[in-house]
């Protein structure tokens, strides 16, 4: 008995000790301040920009027609003078023309989604998949999880970065995982109450799909143990958030990633104030996206990033195409590594209707300040004659759905001059009984544009 007990216990005295060390370097560079983590962040911006000028030939010829060399990176503002990086980039040099790496480094391959074109193929070295995992690990931790907790992913495994992304990061903080990628909803709720799931990773309009089929199972969810969503990879509004919050009991806790970017990387910290970029990790510009140039703290442009330690498939001044703000000051956490505030569009999901911008998020925002309005709305776009036209869909919540005609019109009205004053221009509004626009298990897909181009 003592012979099998003592090779355990080294084990797990191993296992302990290593776990401290980590977490204690994890914490050190979660509460590093600000003056040490830019000297960092200068540090491997500089070997990141040398590293690329030597191996690639793509950032070579690109920095020579910008004409910038590695010694002309001096400091953090420097950046600008790197060549920007975009996803015409990536599918010009698809699958794998701007890896860095010899094959054989490669461990990993996912990929985007390829909604339109082919899609981006992203490769892994080992130290790729560690970093990826220390930052979300670490993020993960700033929102308070830990071993006590078990962490239920409802992203899609696979070729997709979201399943895989969340469970790395949440083993690596000592988690109990349940990898329940996406589906079989009644499952997920039966799963998160025999476990005690205590917070579940899903985009928003899952998590809110997820609360309407516990509602109808007869499930209470505040009632659970199920206290988190770690949730992303589609634009939401405070408004939803505060729906998940009030009516689940949920803290819905707003992630960031990308597939070009590793996966999944960044969430806000426990403040729910913006979610927290590390800066040994990513360097967060924020640019006009006209003019491109640099705009300061505060001020609404376009995310430009820049992944600092990233080998196999690095990314330079990528421009991603969300709208965002960046905040400098130290959150009130403590933590000095800068936030973004919430993703308020994208550039390219950006409508023009009769020349007016419009984003799904403000029409979102619009909708939710009327209390009889339910989770799901849908946007359908098209020409008639040289006009557009704007339909949205809206579905009500159950209590709000009524035979009289008189009623629903009069709502209808509302809804419609709000929207109206809040975008700018006319949209018609249709009221539609709970439970029928189509629900999506992955990103929500709101916006139906069918006007040529
Ligand atoms: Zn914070």
């Amino acid at each position: 008995m003592l012979s099998g007990y003592i090779p355990e216990f080294r084990t797990r005295f191993r296992a302990t000790i290593m776990g401290i060390i980590m977490g204690l370097l994890n914490e050190r560079i979660q509460m590093m301040p600000r003056k040490e983590l830019d000297e960092l962040q200068l540090k491997l911006l500089k070997a990141q920009a040398r590293r690329l000028y030597e191996l690639s030939p793509f950032y070579r010829e690109r920095m020579k027609a910008k004409n910038v060399t590695p010694e002309d990176i001096r400091t953090l503002d420097d950046s600008a003078k790197l060549p920007f990086m975009t996803k015409k980039d990536l599918r010009d040099f698809y699958p794998d023309k701007l890896f860095t790496v010899p094959r054989r480094e490669i461990i990993r391959y996912h990929a985007s989604s390829g909604t339109t074109g082919k899609p981006t193929i992203v490769g892994y070295t080992r130290k790729d998949i560690d970093m990826w995992a220390e930052s979300l690990g670490r993020s993960l931790t700033s929102v308070g999880l830990g071993e006590d907790d078990v962490i239920q992913v409802a992203n899609t495994y696979g070729l997709f970065t979201g399943g895989l992304g969340f469970h790395y990061a949440a083993e690596r903080i000592g988690a109990a995982v349940v990898p329940a990628s996406t589906g079989n909803t009644e499952r997920q709720i039966q799963m998160i109450q025999d476990l005690g799931v205590t917070a579940y990773a899903a985009t928003p309009s899952y998590m809110m799909y997820v609360g309407e089929v516990a509602e109808k199972m007869g499930i209470d969810l505040k009632q659970s143990t199920l206290k988190t969503g770690l949730l992303g990879a589609e634009p939401w509004s405070d408004k939803m958030r505060d729906r998940i919050q009030s009516q689940y009991g949920i803290r819905g806790i707003n992630c960031f990633g990308a597939s070009e970017l590793s996966g999944p990387l960044f969430t806000e910290c426990s403040e729910q104030t913006g979610i927290h970029f590390w800066k040994d990790v990513a360097l967060v510009e924020i640019i006009d996206p006209e003019t491109h140039e640099k705009l300061g703290p505060g001020e609404s442009g376009e995310m430009v990033i820049t992944m600092l330690q990233k080998e196999a498939f690095p990314i330079i001044r990528y421009r991603i195409g969300d709208i965002t703000m960046l905040e400098e000051d130290t959150c009130s956490c403590g933590r000095a590594h800068p936030r973004i505030t919430r993703i308020t569009g994208r550039v390219d999901d950006m409508l023009i209707i009769r020349g007016i911008n419009v984003f799904p998020s403000q029409v979102e925002h619009c909708l939710n300040t009327n209390p009889e309005v339910g989770n799901e709305f849908q946007i359908l776009v098209e020409r008639k004659g040289h006009l557009d036209e704007m339909l949205v869909k809206v579905e009500l919540k159950p209590e709000a759905f009524t035979d009289n005609i008189l009623e629903l019109n009069a709502l209808r009205e509302r809804i419609t001059s709000k929207l109206r004053n809040s975008l700018n221009v006319g949209a018609k509004v249709e009221l539609v009984p709970p439970g029928s626009l189509p629900r999506y298990e992955g990103k929500a897909k709101r916006v139906k544009d069918t006007r040529e181009i």
